[in-house]
């Protein structure tokens, strides 16, 4: 997978989402993660059910959980999608996720990873066998709602491989990895440079942002055209 003729689809599968959208209505970076993943995923099905077709199939499935104590990166609008997410959620369960945040942090403190070392030591990460804080029994208690690098950490090799501490699982490849869109965007709309959030500092990061950047909003033309820009792509007839 991977060949240039492959790009223009999955890139055309996000302009269309917007297109679907009165191109006056306004959305914040988390509204645009929202209102992506369900459709990303759906072009995910259709490039996985291609490889399939050729032989590549993820030996993914429901249950497992064998990726799920790696490091996770978030890009901006995904992190405050989940924060605005977690902080929706009922209340026992609020207080469930919230304490584990808090265990996965101490866990992480106590083997000396923090700041950038959270997603640059993959080695000592998966060392440490840290559960991410939305795994419950050994599934993803926000399944619908798991970031690009989950959804897109599809593994041909057995599940064996993706736990393991060193190179790990040989994974499908995608054309265009829906994190690096939303990274690209928040770079241009907020300016600076893309940034990638570990999953288990999601809520401390979004906390000193919940009034400023959370909070802003663009007009879906206005990210349509931003879009167009950041995906190299010309927009679909
Ligand atoms: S968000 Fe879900 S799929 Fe991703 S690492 Fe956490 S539990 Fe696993």
């Amino acid at each position: 997978m991977g060949e240039p003729t492959d790009f223009g689809r999955p890139a055309s599968a996000i302009l269309r989402v917007l297109d679907a959208l009165p191109g006056s209505a306004r959305l914040t970076l988390g509204e645009l993660a929202t209102q992506l993943l369900p459709a990303w995923q759906a072009e995910l099905d259709r490039l996985v059910a291609r490889a399939g077709a050729m032989d590549e199939v993820p030996t993914c499935r429901r249950g497992c959980a064998a990726c799920c104590r790696h490091p996770v990166p978030l890009a901006i609008p995904e992190a405050f999608m989940l924060a605005r997410m977690a902080a929706g959620l009922p209340a026992a369960h609020r207080e469930r996720v919230l304490d584990a945040f808090e265990q996965a942090r101490s866990r992480l403190d106590a083997a000396g990873l923090s700041g950038t070392a959270l997603l640059s030591s993959v080695h000592a990460y998966r060392a440490a066998s840290i559960d991410c804080p939305f795994l419950e029994h050994e599934q993803c208690a926000i399944h619908e709602w798991r970031p690009g690098a989950c959804r897109e950490h599809l593994a041909l090799s057995a599940p064996a491989r993706c736990a393991e501490e060193g190179d790990g699982a040989d994974l499908l490849g995608f054309p265009l990895r829906i994190g690096e869109y939303f990274a690209a965007m928040a770079a241009r709309l907020l300016g600076g440079a893309p940034v990638a959030i570990a999953l288990v500092d999601m809520l401390d990061w979004c906390a000193g942002r919940a009034d400023g950047e959370a909070l802003r909003s663009w007009t879906v033309a206005e990210l349509r055209a931003h879009s167009v820009r950041v995906l190299g792509v010309p927009a679909p007839d």
